[in-house]
C-alpha cells in the first residue's frame, strides 16, 4: 500500500477509515488517468482480506498523518494476500470494459463502453440468463467480497441504473471501488450513495525517478516524464510501448534476412526489408514532430510534411494498442494516437512561448523555432485543442489533420 507513491492525501484518508473500522460500502476513486486509482483499490481489498494485517506506527510513512498514527497494512504473506498478488481472490471481482467479450455470445462488441450485460454477469446477476448475482453470494473467505469497476465512467445508462438499484440496498460486508477520471459522467444518484477518495496529477519527479529506475537515461526520462503530465501509468504504458517496438523490429529484421538469403531476385529482396516501427516510440515522434514544426515555423516544410508525419504515427499508436489487445478497436486506437500527437504539437507551441517570456522550463520539447511569432501562439495551441475535440467527435481524421496544419502554417506565415 505504501507503494502508490504521491497520493499521501487518498492514502490518509483510506488509513483512517480503516482505523476507525468503517470502511464505506462504495468508494469512488477519482483523478486522472495512470495515476495508482486501482493499485490502491487492490491494495485497500487486499488489506481488508488479509487474515493476519500487519499494524505499524506510521513515523513519518504518510504525509498528513501524524507519526504515532497506527498504519493497517497487509501481511503479504497469508493465502489471501498471495491470492490477490495471483489475481486469483474469490471475493475480489475486477470489472473492466473488456468483459464484454465474454458476456456478448455475438462476439461483436469492441467494448468502448460497460455494457449492462458486463454488469449483470459480473455484478447484479441476470435470470434471464441464468446468471446468479455474485454480489449476493456470501464471501469465500469471510472477510468481505470487493469489486473494483475500472473505467466505471463508461458505464452506459442502463448500466449505472442496474448499479444504482444495488447500491440503494448494497448486500453486507461488500464493498465497492468505482474507478474514475470523469467523475461528472456517473449519474449524481450514484455520486451521492459513494464516499470520494480524490487523486492528484503525479509530479514529475515521482514519474522521472520511476522511469530511470526502469532504465532509462536522464534524458528520455525527463521529456517522458514531462508528456506524461502527472501520469506514471501512461509512462509505464509507452515505455511497454518501447519494448514492443524493440520485438516487433528485432523480429521483422530477422525474418528480412531469412527472406534475403533466400531472395534471387532484386524484387523479393526489396519486399522482404521493412521496418516497421519508428524506435524509440513516443520520445522519438515526440523529436520528429519538434523537427517537423520546426520547418513549418521556417518555411522548410509544409503543411502536408507535417500531417503525414503525424498520420504515419498515430497508425504507429494505433498498431501498438492492437499488439497489446488485438480486439480493440484499431478506429479509436488511431484517433487516441491524433489526440495524443495534437496534444504533443500544442505544448510544444506553448513550450515557446513560455521560453520567449521567460519561464524556467526543466525540458524544453526538443525544436529550435527561432522566428516564431509569440503572439500567434494562443490561436496555434487553440487550433490544436479543436483538433482535439473534432477528433473525439469522429470527424474524419485525415480532413481535420490536413485543415489543422494547414491552419497553423497559415497562422505561422500571415505577414
Ligand atoms: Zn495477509
Amino acid at each position: 500500500m505504501l507503494d502508490v507513491h504521491g497520493q499521501s492525501r487518498a492514502l490518509a484518508q483510506l488509513q483512517r477509515a480503516l482505523r476507525g473500522g468503517r470502511l464505506a460500502g462504495t468508494f469512488m476513486f477519482a483523478g486522472p488517468q495512470g495515476v495508482g486509482k486501482f493499485t490502491l483499490a487492490v491494495e485497500l481489498a487486499r488489506t481488508v482480506m488479509c487474515d493476519r494485517p500487519r499494524q505499524v506506527k506510521n513515523e513519518g510513512q504518510v504525509a498528513g498523518l501524524p507519526s504515532d498514527f497506527v498504519l493497517t497494512l497487509p501481511c503479504g504473506q497469508c493465502e489471501s494476500c498471495r491470492a490477490v498478488e495471483m489475481k486469483n481472490h474469490p471475493d475480489l471481482h475486477i470489472i473492466t470494459k473488456e468483459l464484454i467479450r465474454y458476456h456478448d455470445k455475438s462476439g461483436t462488441s469492441k467494448g468502448t463502453t460497460l455494457s449492462i450485460q458486463v454488469i449483470r454477469g459480473e455484478i447484479t446477476g441476470d435470470p434471464a440468463e441464468g446468471k446468479e448475482a455474485k454480489i449476493a453470494k456470501r464471501a469465500f473467505r469471510g472477510r468481505g467480497k470487493f469489486f473494483i469497476i475500472d473505467e466505471a465512467d463508461l458505464m452506459d445508462l442502463p448500466a449505472q441504473n442496474a448499479l444504482l438499484k444495488m447500491l440503494e440496498e448494497p448486500p453486507p460486508q461488500t464493498h465497492m471501488v468505482l474507478i474514475t477520471a470523469s467523475p461528472q459522467e456517473l449519474l449524481a444518484t450514484i455520486r451521492s450513495r459513494s464516499q470520494l477518495v480524490e487523486f492528484g496529477a503525479l509530479p514529475d519527479a515521482v514519474i522521472i525517478k520511476a522511469l530511470i529506475g526502469a532504465g532509462l537515461s536522464r534524458a528520455d526520462a525527463g521529456l517522458m516524464g514531462r508528456l506524461a503530465r502527472g501520469s506514471l501509468g501512461r509512462a509505464l504504458r509507452w515505455l511497454e510501448d518501447m519494448r514492443v517496438i524493440e520485438t516487433k523490429n528485432s523480429e521483422a529484421a530477422e525474418r528480412a534476412e531469412k527472406k534475403k538469403a533466400r531472395a534471387t531476385t532484386a524484387n523479393e529482396e526489396e519486399e522482404a526489408s521493412t521496418e516497421k516501427f519508428t524506435p524509440g516510440g513516443i520520445l522519438a515522434w515526440t523529436r520528429a514532430l519538434g523537427g517537423a514544426l520546426d520547418g513549418l515555423v521556417s518555411g522548410r516544410a509544409g503543411a502536408s510534411e507535417v500531417a503525414g508525419l503525424m498520420t504515419g504515427f498515430a497508425e504507429e499508436y494505433r498498431d501498438l494498442q492492437l499488439v497489446r489487445d488485438p480486439l480493440t478497436s484499431g478506429d479509436r486506437a488511431k484517433r487516441d494516437g491524433i489526440q495524443l500527437l495534437m496534444a504533443i504539437c500544442a505544448e510544444w507551441f506553448a513550450d515557446r512561448l513560455r521560453h520567449a517570456l521567460g519561464t524556467p522550463l526543466k525540458a524544453l520539447l526538443p525544436g529550435e523555432s527561432g522566428g516564431l511569432d509569440h503572439g500567434m501562439v494562443p490561436r496555434l495551441i487553440a487550433s490544436a485543442r479543436e483538433a482535439e475535440g473534432l477528433i473525439d467527435m469522429n470527424v474524419n481524421d485525415k480532413i481535420v489533420l490536413a485543415a489543422t496544419t494547414t491552419r497553423w502554417e497559415e497562422l505561422l506565415h500571415q505577414a
